[in-house]
């Protein structure tokens, strides 16, 4: 019987490659950029399954190029790249790599959040400049994190991971999702609040939430107005949920009075983005999820959970796992 064939779109750590290697053909786009768009969908074409990252665009394009795939092993948490409705009437499997990279990204949140609070980056850039004035008892002050009040926003898997790490700092938390989570309110006496409400009471607005039809655009001027003169925002979602122009405006009047951003409208971001001029603006490339532990165990999941629909056997994390009922991953 022959082997299914499967095609990675980058290089990925290789204990990944060795699991599809062991049930696979396949082939790989083995560099540190994304393939060629036109590259991806011959090799798509030939294939009955792909292990793709949040670049590859899996739309009709797409599904229309590769009649044979029957599942997209996406290599991140968030698949706001994939159209999984199109996906899903097609009876294509989209999977997830949820959980592994949790902490990691919580992590993240939790250094913006301490950098703009407390200026770490504008103190590193004021010394650099030869302008580390004389002391005085205003100089340089920032907001306190110990004892503050934090709302997230999408306390999902890294929002409770960014709670946890709030209640350690004595921090009463807010947070606002459609559904209520009664197990935060319990494990971590999270507060539920409109969201409205959790901007106007919280001294950190964290934002955890997907890209969504919902979520696009969620954060612009009137989100920041609504906010208290000394709140600081953090947001380690997607860069889409935020109306970047206004939050410049808004970091301008000093309301929010500062921001942290791991992800951006535009990624890579230009480097004259007007948010690098602003003293209280910290920022970070996407690198949420940034370190080899945490990368191996994404490429790892995407990978068995690729290898899994294409021997028949359940993926561990789908995305639509209403798919699976009329499911044949058995192309072997
Ligand atoms: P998750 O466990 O699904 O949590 C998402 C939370 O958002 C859920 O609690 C959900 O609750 C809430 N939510 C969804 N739509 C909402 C809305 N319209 N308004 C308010 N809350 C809403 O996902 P996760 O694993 O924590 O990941 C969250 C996101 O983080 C991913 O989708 C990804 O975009 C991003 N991420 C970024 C990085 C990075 O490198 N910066 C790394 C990993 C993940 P309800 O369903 O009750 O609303």
């Amino acid at each position: 019987m022959s082997k299914p064939r499967a095609f990675i779109s980058r290089r990925i750590p290789q204990p990944a490659i060795d699991i599809v290697a062991a049930a696979c053909d396949y082939g790989i786009w083995d560099d540190l950029m994304a393939a060629p768009r036109d590259l991806f969908l011959r090799e798509a074409a030939q294939s009955d399954g792909v292990l793709v990252m949040p670049s590859e665009r899996i739309d009709d394009e797409f599904l229309n190029a590769a009649p044979r795939v029957k599942i997209v092993a996406n290599m991140a948490v968030g698949y706001d790249n994939i159209d999984v409705p199109a996906l899903t009437a097609r009876g294509v499997l989209a999977t997830n790599t949820p959980d592994v990279l949790t902490e990691t990204t919580a992590d993240v949140a939790w250094a913006l959040l301490m950098a703009a609070a407390r200026r770490l980056v504008e103190g590193q850039r004021v010394m650099e400049a030869g302008q580390w004035g004389a002391w005085h008892p205003f100089y340089m002050l920032g907001q306190d994190v110990y004892g503050a009040t934090i709302g997230i926003v999408g306390a999902g898997r890294i929002g409770t991971a960014v709670a946890r790490r709030a209640r350690a700092f004595n921090m009463r938390v807010l947070y606002h999702n459609r559904k209520r989570a009664p197990q935060l309110e319990v494990a971590l006496q999270a507060e539920y609040r409109p969201f409205d409400d959790l901007l106007r009471e919280s001294d950190f607005v964290v934002m955890t939430a997907p890209l969504t039809d919902e979520t696009r655009g969620m954060f612009g001027a009137r989100e920041f107005a609504l906010m208290k003169e000394t709140a600081v925002f953090v947001n380690v979602a997607r860069g889409g949920v935020v109306k970047e122009a206004e939050l410049v405006e808004a970091l301008k009047r000093g309301r929010p009075w500062a921001a942290g951003l791991d992800v951006f409208e535009v990624e890579p971001t230009p480097k004259d983005n007007p948010l690098f001029a602003l003293p209280n603006f910290v920022g970070t490339p996407h690198i949420g999820s940034a370190t080899l532990r945490t990368r191996t165990a994404m490429a790892t999941l995407a990978a068995q959970n690729l290898v899994n629909a294409l021997t028949g056997r359940p993926p561990l994390t789908p995305v639509n796992p209403e798919v699976l009922a009329s499911f044949r991953g058995d192309s072997a």
